[in-house]
């Protein structure tokens, strides 16, 4: 096929950024455009779980400097466990089943952003530029942006997340329809850990009641991320109760600690709460001709099993593999593109089943669901339990 000279990159995630490093570390050249301000770029809510199987991805790019950087900063995932609201344990995990001495890292977003940024040379990313449309030209795709700028490269990578304009513009539609919502909203943030009743033998714990569920995890520094879930109507705020954190003390003032100590150490921290939603499977081909998609613009998926970015990071790394190992093959480029989306979807199709899966029962909001949930969990074998992701965590990347 011709050789895939530039990519160019709408969306400056975890999926656009790791694009572009996995895109460089093959040769080829990338122009990555953000809608948003650098600082905001470089913000988000709470952290993020980088699970074994996309570390391995940062293993492998810019001679493992990423993966160094990720432990440098953050906290190593290691024993943690779910337990009912009064703390009682209803499944610990058990790392030696799984043969894995590195069960991945945890970040905060901030971190995780300006990392990922500082992996990529000077100039490679530009802020503050909205995609806007693209046409397909003799040889190539030509890109609009809503300043009236305009780029051209081999093809068109669309990360732009759960409203991806680059999906929308696929479909000739100027914008995306509403995701599903889930029944769920989600607070995050983060807290120093001095002082507080944690576990010391847990980098992570959530713990599980009635239509409501509470969980942290260690970012490294002595930070902790933690989330809130709790069953409601889309589309809610905290105002009507004062603000965010009269909400989580209201919503969890039963549960044991550390959880209400935890909430108020939340005192003059920022939270934010957002709807939990996902988007029903595209099937196996997610873009057209020299157009394609990566991690939420084209799968994303409810956040239970901490897998969203996760897969961003494994499609990047597939895209730009494959846009090598295919340079001096028989195909064109679009229908290497097309091979890429056919080869991530039944992955991806299952990790978004299993976070529905694993939602739908943690937040379980009877009586007796919460009580058959916690008696499921208690009664698995530990080894069981840790087998069931085994095809989720044996991901090997491989630069072909
Ligand atoms: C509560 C919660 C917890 C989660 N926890 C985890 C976890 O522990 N582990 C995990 O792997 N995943 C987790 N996820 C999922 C994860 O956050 C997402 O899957 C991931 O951020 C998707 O990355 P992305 O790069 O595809 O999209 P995004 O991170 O959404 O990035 C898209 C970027 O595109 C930009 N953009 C949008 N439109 C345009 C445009 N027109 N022009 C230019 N730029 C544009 C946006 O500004 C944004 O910067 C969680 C999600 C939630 C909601």
């Amino acid at each position: 096929m011709a050789s895939v000279s530039k990519v160019i990159i709408i969306g400056g995630g975890i999926g656009g950024l790791t694009l572009a490093r996995a895109c460089l570390d093959v040769g080829i050249a990338v122009e990555l455009y953000e809608k948003r301000g650098l600082d905001a770029m470089l913000s988000g809510p709470g952290g993020i779980f980088i699970q074994r199987n996309a570390l391995r991805v940062y293993k492998l790019l810019q001679s493992g400097q990423i993966y160094q950087r990720f432990y440098h900063s953050g906290g190593k995932i290691l024993k943690g466990g779910f337990f009912d609201r009064q703390g009682e344990p209803l499944y610990i995990n058990a790392p030696q089943f799984i043969g894995e001495e590195d069960l991945g890292v945890c970040l905060l977003r901030p971190e995780l952003q300006q990392i990922l940024l500082e992996a990529l040379p000077e100039g490679t990313v530009r802020t503050g530029v909205a995609f806007e449309k693209f046409e397909e030209t003799d040889n190539g795709i030509r890109v609009f942006f809503s300043d009236g700028c305009t780029v051209e490269g081999d093809i068109l990578v669309g990360a732009d997340g759960l409203y991806s304009k680059v999906r929308a513009r696929l479909n000739g539609r100027e914008r995306l329809e509403e995701p599903v919502y889930s029944g769920t909203c989600c607070w995050r943030g983060y807290f120093e850990g001095s002082g507080l009743p944690l576990d010391s033998q847990y980098s992570w714990a959530e713990f599980w009641g009635q239509g409501t569920r509470f969980g942290y995890f260690d970012v490294g520094g002595g930070r902790f991320a933690f989330y809130a879930f709790h069953n409601t109507e889309v589309g809610g705020n905290d105002d009507a109760l004062g603000g965010s954190l009269n909400a989580l003390r209201s919503l969890f003032k039963d549960y044991a600690d550390p959880v209400p100590a935890i909430i108020e150490a939340l005192e003059g921290e920022k939270i934010y709460r957002d709807d939990i939603v996902d988007r029903l499977p595209l099937g196996s081909q997610w873009g057209q001709g020299r157009v394609t998609l990566i991690g939420d613009a084209a799968h994303p998926v409810q956040p239970s099993i901490g897998q969203g970015g996760c897969m961003a990071v494994e499609d990047a790394f597939e895209l730009a593999s494959l846009l090598f190992t295919n340079y001096s093959g028989g195909d064109t480029i679009p229908s290497v593109l097309r091979q890429f989306e056919a080869s991530r979807t039944q992955r991806v199709t299952r990790v978004f089943n299993s976070s529905r899966q694993v939602g739908k029962l943690a937040q379980a909001d009877t009586a007796l669901g919460c009580f058959l949930r916690n008696w499921i969990y208690k009664l698995t074998p530990t080894r069981l339990a840790d087998l069931q992701f085994k095809w989720l965590f044996d991901y090997q990347p491989q630069w072909n």
